[in-house]
């Protein structure tokens, strides 16, 4: 497995902070030139419409940044994360939801004091008309997609389910496209306006695909991969080698993940994440995953010599986000997979790793653990037993401190379950440990 060395960054512009500036730049510069076609255009039939318009032009926006979101593309991926993107995904959808509807309200609520009817019978009028229907069944599918989305049903419906239906905002761009072409006056109020938008879908829909569709078939068609073993690692975790061609041109670094899909032992449309839980490098890649469900669990009967499809690699968990010399590396059960990799490709700077398992049989890859921290000169604390038992959670501020004292002054990668993410987190704020330095990664997606 390759190993490179430690990148530490002091002083300069840290990757994810050029992400991000780099986001706000494009959302302010094209909320700014909305503004402006929106005052150039003039004022709408009435007061009402007018606002109506101002909230249109802003959900074709929000419609539009929700796409480069999840375009997954590698520069944004690598820096920012695509836990974080989601994340934001899923605010800027429920804002989405709120915008749309508030528009929507007020086309109906402005036509009918234009006309003098009533909101239900002016409804019904708008939607005999093919840019009005167009605009309302795009909503009503975005209705879906926010309600399917809310934690309480999202926690009910399978993965699988739940993506399936999310699809649909795919159908509500297109309607929204449609509609906003058809409604004529944000896009023809002047040349400008005209160039301005095309540009702009052009643009969204253009890193959409190249981000999802382009970049996976072109690495998947280059790389071939094909699983090499299979091997069961306990009763309930298994790793899998993955081999191809031109692997050492893969950009990928240890701490990240893929997207698996395995189209000859699954349904082609199973797709699940794992990190990568050794170093990637020309002679392949592996994966350990627990059984946590069906895909999971039947990765241990994968027959060898299957064509792997895989996504990515993705994610920010890397040492392209090192700030200091010395790192400490947490893991909670199977959450130990990017951090065994990490410890590979990190050739130098000294390294505490703390393995939060319920007892040592549970703890997966140890053995590569405890070879690769003491090839490097670390110190692993194996952490055991249930909180109830040994009377205080180690990750409680005082206990962590008295574990690393020197914490303020490392790079802390943390990869759990939620609770314990969670509690490691809120602990590095009480030690005053800066963000800058603070990593996560969460075994799951918003
Ligand atoms: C970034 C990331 C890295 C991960 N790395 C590892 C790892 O190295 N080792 C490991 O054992 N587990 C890892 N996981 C968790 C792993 O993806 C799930 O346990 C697995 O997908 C479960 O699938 P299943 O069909 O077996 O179980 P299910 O019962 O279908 O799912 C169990 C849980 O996994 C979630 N899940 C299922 N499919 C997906 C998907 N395509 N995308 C997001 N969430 C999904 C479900 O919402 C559910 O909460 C990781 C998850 C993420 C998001």
């Amino acid at each position: 497995m390759t190993t490179a060395s430690n990148t530490v960054r002091t002083g300069t512009v840290l990757p994810v902070d050029a992400a991000r500036t780099a986001m706000w730049t494009f959302v302010v510069a094209n909320a700014v030139i909305v503004e402006v076609l929106f005052v150039s255009a003039g004022a709408g039939k009435n007061g009402v419409l007018t606002v109506a318009k101002f909230f249109g032009l802003h959900a074709a926006l929000l419609l539009l940044f929700q796409l480069l979101l999840v375009a997954r593309l590698p520069w944004l991926d690598r820096r920012i994360g695509m836990d974080r993107l989601t994340v934001w995904h899923r605010w800027v959808g429920f804002t989405l939801l709120w915008t749309v509807l508030t528009h929507a309200t007020l086309v109906v609520l402005g036509y009918a004091t234009l006309d003098d009817a009533s909101m239900g019978k002016t409804f019904v009028a708008l939607s005999g008309v093919p840019a009005s229907l167009l605009g309302m069944l795009a909503a009503a599918l975005i209705v879906v997609i926010a309600v399917i989305s809310t934690r309480g049903l999202r926690r009910r419906l399978r993965y699988e389910v739940w993506h399936g239906l999310h699809l649909l905002l795919y159908v509500a761009l297109g309607l929204a496209f449609v509609h906003q072409l058809q409604e004529t006056t944000t896009f023809t109020s002047s040349a400008f306006a005209t160039a301005y938008w095309w540009i702009l879908w052009l643009f969204a829909f253009g890193a959409l695909l190249t981000g999802r569709v382009v970049v996976p078939l072109w690495r998947n068609a280059h790389h071939r991969f094909t699983v090499a073993a299979v091997v069961p690692e306990s009763d309930d975790v298994v790793s899998v080698y993955v081999t191809g061609r031109n692997l050492d041109k893969l950009p990928a670094r240890a701490g990240q993940f893929c997207v698996w899909r395995f189209p000859g032992h699954n349904h082609w449309w199973l797709a699940n994440p794992f990190s990568l839980s050794a170093a990637p490098g020309p002679q392949g890649l592996r994966l350990t995953a627990k059984a946590a469900g069906s895909a999971s669990a039947g990765l241990r009967s994968l027959p060898v010599g299957t064509r792997a499809f895989v996504e990515g690699p993705y994610g920010a968990f890397t040492s392209l986000h090192r700030t200091r010399p010395g790192a400490l590396l947490i893991a909670g059960g199977v959450g130990i997979t990017p951090v065994r990799a990490m410890l590979e490709e990190e050739a130098s700077g000294d390294v505490v790793v703390l393995y939060r398992v319920r007892g040592e049989a549970d703890a997966v890859l140890l053995d590569e653990v405890r070879h690769l921290v003491a090839l490097r000169g670390g110190r692993l604390h194996l952490l055991t037993g249930r909180t109830a038992e040994i009377g205080a959670s180690p990750f409680a501020p005082e206990s962590l401190h008295r574990l690393v004292p020197d914490v303020t002054g490392r790079d802390v990668y943390v990869c759990g379950p939620p609770a314990m993410t969670a509690a490691v987190l809120s602990a590095l704020r009480d030690l005053r440990v800066p963000a800058r330095q603070v990593h996560a990664e969460r075994f799951g997606l918003a």
